[in-house]
Formats: C-alpha cells, sequence, structure tokens
C-alpha cells in the first residue's frame, strides 16, 4: 500500500508542471526541420553526381524504413512530444515513466539551481517542480528529492470516505500504536475531527515504528504526535498570524442568505449572524429591500497567504426605522452598541444541580507513571450514573462520537469563538447538527471509554483552545461589565471608524485590507 501511494505522489510530482518540462524538445525539434531544409539547397547539379545521389537516396530510404519496423509505431503527434531527438536524455526518460519508487537524491544535488531555489525548509523541497529553473534538465526535476531524517516517510491528503484504521492500515502502522496515539489523542480530540483535504504526515523508522505523526488541519492549525518513552506525547501548534479587515456592505434584495452571499460572505459568517440575530431579528419578515448590513470581519493570513479563517468584529443592521447591532468584545463576546449581550450567558456547570468535583483542570498534569506531561484539559464532575447533563449554552450540536478513550461525547459550537465538549457519556439524546438550548438536556452521565469510574470530563473551548470552565471569563452575565463599559464603548467607535473607511476606499475602487491591531 505505502508503495502504491509513493507511485501516485511520484505521478503526481512527474504530472504537476509538464508544460514547461517539454517546452525545450519542442524547440530543439523544430531546430532540426530547419536544418534539414538546408540541406536541400546542397543538392548536387552534375548527372553523375545526380545518380550517385539517386543511389545514396535509395540506400537512405531503404534504411529508413528498416528503423521504422524496429520502432513502436508512433503518431506525429507523439513524435514531437516525446524528447527522444537527444539520445543523451535517454536514462532519464526511462527514469521518469518507471514506476520504481526509488528516488535518487544524487542527481538533484548535483543540480544546485534547484536546491537554491528553495528555502530552508526540507519539506518545501517536495514541491520542487514549481521552481522556475528552465536551465535544469528538466527531467532530473521530477526525481523529487526525499532527503534527510527530517523529511515524513509518508504525506497523506485525507480522502472522502477515508477511516483513521484505513489510513493506519495502508501505512502499516500497528493497532498497538494506533491505540496508542488515540490514547495521547484523548486531550485534544484531533484524530476525531480529520476532514478531507486534511493533510497527514507519517515518520517511520527502520523497525516500523510511528517515531512522528503530524496533522495538518490548515497553516494555522497543526496537531504533532511524538514518540515518548510509552506511547506518545501530543502537541498542538496554533499559528495566530495577522488579522486583516475588510468590511462589506451587504444591500438586502430578496432572502438575507443570497443577499449576503452575493456580497461576498462566507457561509459560515452568513450562518453565524443569522444565529447571533435569530431572537431579536425576523429573517424573513423584518427585512425589506434596501435594508443594510454592514460587516467588519477580519480574516486570517500567514505568510501572506489567506487561511480561510475568520472573525466578525462587528455587524450593524440597519432598516427603515431599527437598528441591531453586535460588537466583538475583549471576552470573545459580542454585545450590542448599549453593552447588552446577544447570546445568553453560559451555565457554569452543565447540570441542574452543584455536583462533586473530582478533577481540575491542569494543562501541566502530569501523567503518574510516565511522567510525560499528560494535560487534563477539563473539570471532571463525579456525578452519579444517569445524571442529566445540559447543554452549557445556546449552541448547534458539532459532533456525536463514540471514541475508545473518550467514549461517547458531544461537542457543541456555541457562537464563532466558543466550543464545549462532554465525554464519558452513557447516552447521547442530541444529533449532529441539532440545534440546543441552554439547559437542555444532551444526554446522561457515564463510563464509556477509559474511565475509572463513573464522570463527566467538561471542557470549554475559547477560539480553539482550552480553558478552565471554573475559572477563564466565560459570558455568564447578560451585559458588560461596568468597570468594562468606556473600553467597550470606545471599541464600538473604532469599529465604526473603520468600517466606514473602508467602505467609503471600497467606494472609491481602492483597497481590500488592511491591517488591525
Ligand atoms: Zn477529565
Amino acid at each position: 500500500m505505502l508503495f502504491n501511494w509513493l507511485k501516485t505522489r511520484r505521478e503526481r510530482a512527474i504530472f504537476s508542471g509538464p508544460k514547461r518540462r517539454f517546452r525545450p524538445q519542442a524547440r530543439r525539434h523544430s531546430y532540426g526541420a530547419s536544418r534539414r531544409s538546408k540541406l536541400l539547397c546542397l543538392l548536387p547539379t552534375t548527372p553523375a553526381a545526380q545518380k550517385t545521389m539517386l543511389c545514396l537516396l535509395v540506400l537512405v530510404g531503404l534504411g529508413y524504413l528498416f528503423s521504422q519496423q524496429q520502432t513502436a509505431p508512433l503518431s506525429n503527434n507523439q513524435r514531437q512530444s516525446l524528447p527522444a531527438l537527444d539520445f543523451s536524455k535517454r536514462s532519464d526518460v526511462t527514469a521518469v515513466s518507471s514506476s520504481t519508487p526509488v528516488l535518487v537524491n544524487n542527481s538533484i544535488s548535483s543540480t544546485a539551481p534547484v536546491a537554491s531555489s528553495v528555502t530552508g525548509n526540507p519539506l518545501a523541497e517536495r514541491t520542487i517542480d514549481a521552481a522556475p529553473t528552465p536551465a535544469v534538465t528538466t527531467d532530473e526535476q521530477v526525481q523529487a528529492p526525499e532527503p534527510s531524517i527530517f523529511s515524513p516517510q509518508v504525506e497523506y491528503q485525507i480522502q472522502k470516505g477515508d477511516t483513521l484504521s484505513g489510513i493506519f492500515d495502508r501505512f502499516a502502522v500497528g493497532q498497538q500504536q494506533m491505540y496508542q496515539l488515540l490514547e495521547a489523542d484523548y486531550a485534544l480530540l484531533a484524530l476525531d475531527t480529520l476532514m478531507p483535504g486534511n493533510l497527514i504526515k507519517l515518520w517511520i523508522d527502520a523497525d516500523s515504528t510511528l517515531t512522528k505523526f503530524e496533522i495538518e488541519f490548515d497553516r494555522s492549525h497543526q496537531v504533532v504526535f511524538t514518540r515518548a518513552a510509552e506511547g506518545y506525547e501530543v502537541n498542538e501548534v496554533i499559528v495566530e498570524g495577522d488579522w486583516l479587515a475588510k468590511s462589506i456592505e451587504v444591500s438586502i434584495e430578496g432572502s438575507f442568505s443570497g443577499s449576503a452571499q452575493k456580497a461576498g460572505l462566507s457561509s459560515a459568517l452568513n450562518q453565524q449572524i443569522y444565529n447571533m440575530f435569530k431572537d431579536k431579528l425576523d429573517f424573513r419578515r423584518a427585512l425589506r429591500a434596501g435594508d443594510t448590513v454592514r460587516v467588519l470581519k477580519q480574516q486570517q493570513s500567514i505568510d501572506g497567504e489567506l487561511t480561510g479563517n475568520e472573525r466578525l468584529l462587528a455587524i450593524e443592521f440597519e432598516g427603515r426605522n431599527w437598528q441591531h447591532t453586535a460588537y466583538l468584545h475583549d471576552d470573545g463576546s459580542y454585545y450590542d452598541a448599549e453593552g447588552q449581550s446577544l447570546a445568553r450567558a453560559f451555565l457554569r456547570h452543565p447540570f441542574a444541580n452543584d455536583q462533586r468535583l473530582s478533577s481540575r483542570f491542569n494543562p501541566r498534569r502530569l501523567h503518574p507513571v510516565t511522567k510525560r506531561v499528560s494535560p487534563h484539559n477539563g473539570t471532571d464532575y463525579a456525578a452519579p450514573y444517569g445524571t442529566a447533563i445540559l447543554a452549557a449554552g445556546d449552541g448547534v450540536v458539532k459532533r456525536v462520537e463514540n471514541h475508545p478513550i473518550a467514549g461517547k461525547y458531544v461537542v457543541i459550537q456555541h457562537g464563532g469563538e466558543y466550543r464545549t465538549r462532554y465525554l464519558h457519556m452513557s447516552r447521547i439524546d442530541v444529533r449532529r447538527g441539532q440545534t440546543v438550548s441552554r439547559g437542555q438536556r444532551i444526554g446522561a452521565v457515564g463510563k464509556t471509554g477509559r474511565v475509572t469510574g463513573t464522570h463527566l470530563h467538561y471542557e470549554f473551548h475559547i477560539r480553539g483552545r482550552a480553558v478552565d470552565s471554573l475559572r477563564a471569563k466565560i459570558p455568564m452575565a447578560t451585559s458588560v461589565n461596568s468597570d468594562e463599559k468606556q473600553q467597550f464603548l470606545a471599541k464600538v467607535n473604532r469599529y465604526r471608524t473603520q468600517m466606514n473607511e473602508m467602505l467609503a476606499r471600497q467606494q472609491g475602487g481602492t483597497s481590500e485590507l488592511a491591517s488591525t491591531n
């Protein structure tokens, strides 16, 4: 299976840049043709010489026919595109069409210009056929280098229909190692969120040990598993990058979502705005043609490339005689211009009654046996078996899973910034995609997965990071704290100014993105 994959990747390397590769040969071909036409001018003029010439031509002609029988028949097109005119390159051509996954590094290291066009990162050398170096014999570029111990042995892009065990089987990662990965992943549950398009990288040593495993969700988010004394250690890499502001003005014509999409608002933000205002605003009946929505958003950019991650800063609905607004405050919540919260407050505990705390949040917790850092990213409640678990806030059920370590669990997304997770449940009463409201029963306490006793492991995440649900600044109140009110109002003013300036500039046909604080 590994072999098959290498073959595919090799094919990808071969076909990803063929235009440049074949151009030099095409040129060589036309050069040969013009040389032949020059030969015609040297035809003999005396009869004797013409006879000799005729004999020679017949011999040459026979020889030509004979030689044609020796080679496979080719169409004219094929012959033109084949780099066969230059025999010194023949061996390289054979190497290209061969399916042997042996990569010859030496041939590359001798062609310095290729290496110099790739910066430091050894992984970047894979994308070598993108290098604009026509001077280097192009066939050699196909031999993508796989140098050094720093590159993963396997890189695979998740396809639709892939399963975790299918993937590990395919790359000959044993059951035990897979289980150890899942064990380490308990802290993040990243493996459960793999999506088609995500990239995984595997480092496998000579005796088939998976020494490192990396998931690249996108440029801003990677999870790295490293082989430790027993099992794996997991690390999450979150790259903040730059957040660039952009303003969009939506003019309502027909439905909100249609108008918003037309104005360039992604469906994710579209949905977020809808969820944010749906209690205040009847999207079907209250919106009329000519009403406007002004949005100030941020787009994440890493090394000058947009990642696709976006964040809403300000939203202003403006009808004929009404206005609804939302502004992002430092606590990650949205409030209107008066400082009133848009979302309802969260429950501190996902239970109707107080339950006994059995283990607190501790990102630096040491494993009692292995002594390696094994973060406890949640709060454990030793509630009796079957106790109802309640949604901590309004939201949408993002995941419903059954995990060998985490057991039956539920993930709820609350707006764009918050997420809660409930592990080891005995039963789940909600389904994926379902909208839930604060205090709604989502299931019951149990001991599924690998646990020592019945309990609920409850996690609270802000912007993708687990925080201590008992200590973090979670919106528990319905308005901005009075001591933060001035600061919040100043922020609202900054948002408004920025939005106005950007929209004015855009109407003048200039500038799209601007950096924000
Ligand atoms: Zn726990």
